[in-house]
């Protein structure tokens, strides 16, 4: 509390007190201060995010609950990787209040990793990698796959080279791809990803919000999805998990999940939220599937095709 006074003393130094009307008293001040340096969402009322941002309730929200037998099976959906081979040069790690996340650097030949294919008419540039996890006693991926909710969920943002920002590719129903990877923590994993693993040794140094973390050991795109089978996914129309839930994303989530020691999956449950309390269960619940035809490439090469 003494370092939060010594806080508000030196704001209202820099800022004449009138910019704070309408508040008396140190505790509404204090309030006010911890408000500001938060997300103005939190996962603790999630229903209510469409009161203050209008498209959460929209028709094509994310996540879903996928279903292998509900999907449009097509076995000849393609997605292809641009550059993802090709190492990254300075990742910073930062916890953002609701995610731990790193933007994504060019690579040692200059340019951004992206993907492509998959009915994807342009191409689409990483932006960032965050992540979605549970608590001790729960499990926090976002999207279900037969009625199975994994440990956690790593998401790679990529934006349609056709958009200049994020910011204006969410504006935009073609402005997004996102890839959605499940990690399962168990207790003894048969393989490590150097990618994730380099992730997992900085998580300690990130606990704090707005903390960050240089990445020094080098690593690819590739190097995160590990030994990821690629080729079995779904594909859907959907938005961003988070407010302001813009319905400008086309969604991958690969069927697999890739297996991450129980101590690397405790380490997310150290890392803090803005007002310094754990950051636990930073996952949306499953929206309305509504319309919307979800597609799912199989692992055989049989074209089969199911009602939906
Ligand atoms: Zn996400």
């Amino acid at each position: 509390m003494v370092v939060l006074y010594e806080l508000i003393k030196k704001v209202f130094l820099l800022f004449p007190l009138h910019s704070f009307s309408q508040r008396t008293g140190d505790s509404n001040q204090a309030v006010q201060l911890r408000a500001d340096r938060s997300p103005p969402w939190s996962y603790e009322n999630t229903e209510a995010w469409g009161n203050d941002y209008e498209q959460c309730n929209g028709r094509r929200q994310s996540p879903i609950a996928l279903r292998t037998e509900r999907s449009l099976w097509v076995p000849y959906l393609n997605l292809k990787f641009g550059n993802y081979d090709v190492p990254l040069t300075n990742v910073t790690l930062m916890n953002i209040g609701y995610t731990v996340q790193f933007q994504v650097p060019p690579t040692e030949n200059g340019q951004l990793p992206f993907i492509t294919g998959a009915k994807l008419n342009d191409r689409y540039e990483a932006d960032n990698v965050h992540f979605h996890w549970g608590s001790p006693t729960s499990q926090g991926a976002e999207h279900l796959i037969d009625g199975r909710r994994y440990s956690a969920e790593m998401h790679i943002v990529h934006k349609n080279v056709r958009y200049g920002t994020v910011e204006e590719a969410t504006m935009n129903p073609d402005g997004l791809a996102v890839l959605g990877i499940f990690l399962e923590g168990v207790n003894n994993p048969t393989v490590s990803y150097p990618g994730l693993d380099e992730i997992f040794n900085h998580l300690p140094e990130v606990r704090e919000y707005e903390s960050t973390s240089q990445l020094n050991n080098p690593f690819t795109m590739r190097q995160l999805l590990g030994n990821l089978n690629t080729k079995v996914f779904f594909s859907y129309s959907g938005s961003l998990t988070t407010p302001p839930c813009s319905e400008a994303v086309r969604w991958f989530v690969f069927r697999d999940a890739l297996q991450i020691s129980q101590n690397q999956l405790n380490k997310f449950f150290q890392i803090m939220d803005p007002n310094g309390q754990p950051l636990l269960n930073n996952y949306r619940p499953v929206q309305p599937v509504n319309e919307r035809l979800v597609l799912y490439r199989p692992s055989l090469g049989i074209l089969k095709v199911r009602g939906v």
